[in-house]
């Protein structure tokens, strides 16, 4: 790439994507700010995509006619603003204003038919989970979540202290090729919660952002076609949500003693598989047992299939197999049971490609504001730079290979460590394309 893989990828985010417009539409409520919104929000997309570690780290960067270039600032600027500005900003933003930014690529990403394929039987997937990325013993805001630990004293004895932490429920895009963030929501403090609840009340519950978080998926993204998800969710008013939003789901089911999962198990009792699938490029035999018409479980009024393989690596015969069971319900029912248990372990990607590559690489752990507005903004902003990070590999790059490997992580450390080297030697700016 002879111009820069930097200039490359800001070009692919202005012609296909129409970053610069959405950048613009940032909005915060600062009164007459001397940086606008949409210098800070672009500020905080790039500094995400260069992987920068703190505010002080970016604070220099913020002097320097490259990085001035980068945001697409006057020429004639000699600085963009403070850390302390971009920080205060971020308290202020409009979420939706850069939740925007996310949404809107991704529906371009749609009408651009980058989704057509779909995944496993030519469907498209969400997988949501639980993600705890900050938690602190001492510092704390009013959006902070609370609760009582054990901590050693240097006696020896115990005490409950409180610990103050934000926890977020995610929805990804999940694929074999690309995995990309669609959506967050915070788990609301008890006094915060939208039934109104008072300090004296619990903490919200992950089931409940959830809930709130797969409705407002399947409202933006009407494309979606299958939740996927793990532990809490299959319950009856999960399912029940699922159902009404006209989606289907596919849920890890690890609980033998809850319903359906015992109703399945004493039906297929000592039976030997049903059908045994062997997956010659995997190394793996697969034996599937599946039962389609539950209905045991009395706050969910419909058929509830259960699907249970038992994986065995063909690699490793001394090793005992790896079972898993999966809920499925509506649009999932078509699919073969092998095909459901691919889906359910798919469900590693926002694990793995998403919080671990988030925590390790992307500093979304680190506070850089502590402050749930400025955090939930600064992660929409993150998200859109990952995404596009994400697109750009896989759409654009595709000799680094649609072929997911192991080293995927390793191919993005490489990308932002050329974007670095080329920001440097940035002499004109990439927004300007005269
Ligand atoms: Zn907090």
């Amino acid at each position: 790439m002879g111009k820069g893989l930097l200039r490359s990828i800001v070009g692919y985010g202005r012609k296909v994507y129409d970053l610069g417009r959405r950048l613009a539409g940032a909005r915060d409520k600062r009164e007459e700010p001397a940086t606008s919104s949409e210098e800070v929000a672009a500020a905080i997309f790039f500094g995400g995509l260069l992987r920068i570690r703190s505010f002080n780290a970016l604070e220099p960067k913020l002097r320097e006619k490259t990085f001035l270039r980068l945001v697409g600032a006057p020429e004639s600027r000699k600085k963009l603003c403070s850390a302390d500005t971009l920080s205060r900003a971020l308290r202020k933003m409009v979420i939706d204003s850069v939740r925007s930014i996310t949404v809107g690529m991704l529906q371009q990403a749609e009408r651009n038919k980058v989704f057509r394929e779909g995944w496993v039987g030519a469907m498209r997937y969400v997988a949501i989970d639980g993600w705890e990325p900050i938690c602190s013993y001492n510092r704390h805001c009013e959006n902070c979540l609370i609760r009582m630990v054990d901590a050693r004293r240097r006696d020896g004895t115990v005490e409950k202290v409180p610990q103050y932490y934000h926890r977020y429920v995610v929805a990804m895009l999940i694929d074999e090729r690309l995995d990309l963030a669609v959506d967050i929501e915070p788990l609301l403090p008890s006094d915060l919660r939208p039934d109104g609840g008072t300090k004296d009340d619990e903490d919200e519950g992950e089931l409940t952002a959830a809930k709130r978080l797969l409705r407002r998926v399947k409202k933006t993204y009407p494309w979606v076609d299958v939740v996927v998800a793990d532990g809490l969710y299959p319950n009856g008013p999960f399912l029940t949500l699922v159902t009404e939003l006209r989606m289907g789901a596919v849920i890890i089911i690890r609980k033998e003693g809850n319903e359906p999962l015992r109703e399945a198990l004493a039906i297929w009792g000592d039976a030997p598989a049903e059908q045994t699938f062997v997956d010659d490029k995997a190394r793996e035999r697969i034996e599937l047992w599946d039962c389609p018409g539950i209905e045991t479980l009395t706050s969910y009024n419909g058929p509830i299939r259960v699907v249970r393989g038992r994986v065995s690596d063909l690699r490793k015969p001394e090793e005992p197999p790896h079972t898993w069971c999966m809920v499925v319900i509506g649009k999932a029912m078509k699919l073969s049971a092998t095909q459901v248990v691919r889906v359910g372990r798919g469900r590693w990607h926002i694990e793995n490609t998403g919080f671990n590559q988030w925590t390790q690489y992307w500093k979304f752990c680190h506070v850089f504001v502590h402050d749930g507005n400025g955090i939930l903004a600064l992660y929409w902003l993150f998200f859109a730079a990952y995404n596009l990070l994400t697109l750009f590999l896989y759409m654009q790059l595709r000799s680094y290979g649609r072929d997911r490997g192991k080293d995927v992580t390793r191919t993005i450390s490489r990308l932002v460590d050329e974007m670095c080297d080329d920001l440097v030697r940035l002499t004109r700016s990439p927004w300007d394309t005269s």
